[in-house]
């Protein structure tokens, strides 16, 4: 059996790239430091908790497992956070990678699946946003991605580091069955903290800016299930195991909602209205991100069939209804 180390497999999506993992007939290793995610939520194999900082834990994981390959999720990813704080964003991010990837060559480890975003694009007012756009990002979170990039292409060219680079759009939605979901304390991500509002956990919603050039003047983002991002990411891994070598994809789904639309479809999924109020924008935020890519469909065969709004709502209701993870 082939051993995949899942960095961030105790996190929202890392947590759900293992179980897609063993069900594929792999072992996740999930290498997790807990600071932003969940114990509880390991459920698919083996769990070394540990810092990307902290090299010698690295090593001591590659040389236990040997993987065949890397999945690295693990990251700090909240754009008002990495705004107010650009140093931890940095030093997490970026050093944890650099570490990471020095790691797997020591280690002769050569595939990596690395978790970059949308936000490297930064706002560029109307274009469509495809693997050649220029990655200008906004604020300190997709600059530390576009600089784990670099350092991957860096890596391909000196050490034959092989890396499918993943440009997530934004990811929302759950385990169908509910054994992993989405689970941040505090909630800042549209779709949960809506989810929270409609339960009654919190008052309101704070819808962060009215006034962007977008058709109803909130911000316009492109929402992919969960589901549908770990399958690009299996996808991803045997690509790579296959020899295909380096490549970047987008994972979006090219069509995009105003925050004002994801409110308005929160009652059909869950039969509850959201209260909300309108606030000042949040610092950091591109007026749209939509992707307008087809590559990951053309060259992966990947298609995004769970992600659509209602069905992505409803995933992550079920999932709230749980009551998440508590250590
Ligand atoms: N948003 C909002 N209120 C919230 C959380 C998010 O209006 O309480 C908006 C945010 O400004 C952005 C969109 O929802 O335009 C998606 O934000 P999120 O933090 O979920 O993801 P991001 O696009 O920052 O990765």
């Amino acid at each position: 059996m082939k051993h995949v180390l899942v960095t961030g497999g105790a996190g929202y999506i890392g947590s759900h790239a293992c179980k897609l993992l063993t069900q594929q007939g792999y072992i996740p290793v999930t290498f997790d430091s807990l600071v932003t995610s969940w114990a509880s939520a390991v459920k698919f194999g083996p769990f070394v908790q540990g810092d990307l900082l902290d090299r010698d834990a690295l090593d001591a994981a590659f040389a236990k497992y040997a993987p065949v390959a890397v999945m690295h999720f693990a990251a700090l990813s909240q754009v008002g956070e990495a705004t107010r704080e650009p140093g931890r964003y940095w030093r997490n991010n970026v050093l944890g990678s650099l570490n990471l990837v020095e790691a797997m060559v020591a280690a002769g480890c050569k595939h990596i699946v690395f978790s970059s975003t949308c936000a490297t694009y930064g706002d560029q007012d109307g274009v469509v946003l495809d693997e050649q756009s220029a990655q200008m990002p906004l604020n300190a979170y997709g600059a530390s991605k576009r600089a784990v990039e670099e350092i991957l292409r860096d890596f391909g060219v000196s050490h034959g580091l092989e890396a499918v680079v993943f440009r997530y759009f934004n990811v929302a939605g759950a385990d169908v069955e509910a054994e992993v979901g989405e689970w941040h304390q505090p909630e800042t991500h549209l779709i949960p903290v809506m989810i929270e509002a409609a339960a009654g956990k919190r008052d309101a919603l704070t819808i962060y800016g009215t006034d962007y050039p977008t058709p109803d003047g909130t911000c316009v983002r492109d929402y992919v299930h969960v589901m549908d991002l770990v399958d690009a990411h299996i996808k991803g891994l045997e690509w790579l195991l296959e020899g295909k070598g380096c490549r970047v994809f987008n994972l979006g789904t090219g069509t995009g909602f105003s925050v004002k639309e994801v409110i308005a479809e929160c009652k059909a999924a869950t039969g509850h209205d959201v209260p909300h109020s309108f606030g000042p924008r949040r610092a950091g935020d591109a007026a749209a991100l939509v992707s307008g890519s087809r590559r990951a469909g053309e060259e992966l065969g990947w298609s995004p069939e769970h992600s659509t709004l209602p069905r992505m709502i409803a995933d992550a209701w079920r999932w709230y209804q749980t009551g998440g993870y508590s250590g």
